[in-house]
């Protein structure tokens, strides 16, 4: 067991947990940064971030994520590559003091007074090579970040939830036709946002169909979809530009167990945007943000949350 405690460890090196870095180290806190299984989280595997302020020519999402880390390097912020096993926020009472918060890396243990959770949501993917091979270069699942580069062009959505309505009505503004790809003939989408997608021109329905490959990783740009009707067992392709994923996102949050309050999919629930039930525990960025998913409001929220750790550790007096 290490006996060195830390003032604060920031799960997660994303746009929101390097925010938090910034601040935590220009605040002296020397703060350890875990990053995770994806480092630099989903900026890291973007290309041009056109909406991020401050960069009015737009920035390579890896070169912003580049640019945050030696921020906080700088202020004296440390970085670990390690992935979150477990942790233990009980901070139980033994003999004289409280115990501090413990982060379990597998390999080792970390004792910390504070800790800010900016472990992110990773985007749900089909899975296929094909579709790997073309994340950022056609393959996305961010309509916001990505859809204002297919003006003029056709695009296809995956997925029947609110999510894929959401991002084929907003790529209607560029897009010249949407295609929406639903494995089954039923949606769970809001009968609001359906009726929406369904009543719009430039959008097209293929239900019950799947994708099995995506054109053309030689070029290392989408020109199409290998798709399959479930029904009929129908093969063909369909030219498109580009593929955005809706088929739901996943928060990176397992390790906390039954430790803080989570909604049913598994999302950190907090208050006071920042402030989880645990004393000292902060919560930022995607891993509690199902609606914004935004580089500039996770970056925001990890603002908070270190922000939120000068007053705990001001408050029992560290
Ligand atoms: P979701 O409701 O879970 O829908 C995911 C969709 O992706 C489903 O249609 C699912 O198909 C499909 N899917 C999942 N894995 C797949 C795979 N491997 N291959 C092909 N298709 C796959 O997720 P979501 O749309 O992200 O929504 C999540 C929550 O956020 C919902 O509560 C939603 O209402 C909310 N939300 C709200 C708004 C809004 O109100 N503006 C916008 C976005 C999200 P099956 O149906 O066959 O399982």
């Amino acid at each position: 067991m290490p006996d060195k405690v830390r003032d604060v460890i920031i799960i997660g090196s994303g746009c929101s947990g390097l925010t938090a870095a910034i601040y935590a180290a220009r605040a002296n806190l020397s703060p350890l940064v875990i990053e995770g299984h994806e480092p630099g989280g989903q900026l890291s595997m973007t290309t041009l971030v056109e909406n991020f302020p401050g960069f009015p020519d737009g920035i390579q999402g890896p070169e912003l994520i580049d640019n945050m880390r030696g921020q906080a390097a700088r202020f004296g912020a440390e970085f670990m590559p390690g992935h979150v096993v477990s942790v233990d926020l009980s901070r139980k009472t033994e003999g004289l003091g409280t115990k501090p918060l413990m982060i379990n890396l597998g390999r080792e243990t970390l004792l910390s007074r504070t800790l800010i959770i900016s472990s992110g949501a990773s985007a749900r993917w089909l899975g296929l090579p094909s579709e790997q091979a073309l994340i950022g270069h056609g393959v996305t699942s961010c309509a916001t970040c990505d859809g204002f580069f297919f003006s003029g062009k056709e695009v296809a959505v995956i997925g029947g939830g609110d999510s894929a309505m959401e991002e084929a009505l907003f790529l209607t503004r560029f897009a010249t036709k949407v295609t929406i790809i639903h494995r089954r003939g039923e949606f769970r989408a809001s009968k609001i946002m359906l009726d929406r997608a369904r009543k719009h021109p430039k959008i097209q329905f293929l239900p019950d169909t799947v994708v099995e490959d995506v054109f053309d990783v030689s070029k290392k740009e989408v020109t199409g979809l290998r798709l399959r009707n479930l029904k009929t067992g129908e093969q063909w392709d369909l030219p498109v530009s580009a593929m955005f994923l809706g088929i739901g996102h996943t928060p990176n949050a397992q390790f906390v167990g039954d430790q803080l309050d989570r909604d049913g999919d598994g999302y950190l629930i907090c208050s006071g945007y920042v402030c989880s039930r645990a004393p000292g525990v902060f919560v930022s960025g995607d891993v509690s943000d199902r609606h914004y998913r935004q580089a500039v409001t996770a970056a925001g929220t990890g603002c908070m949350a270190a922000l939120e750790v000068e007053k705990y550790l001001e408050a029992i007096g560290k």
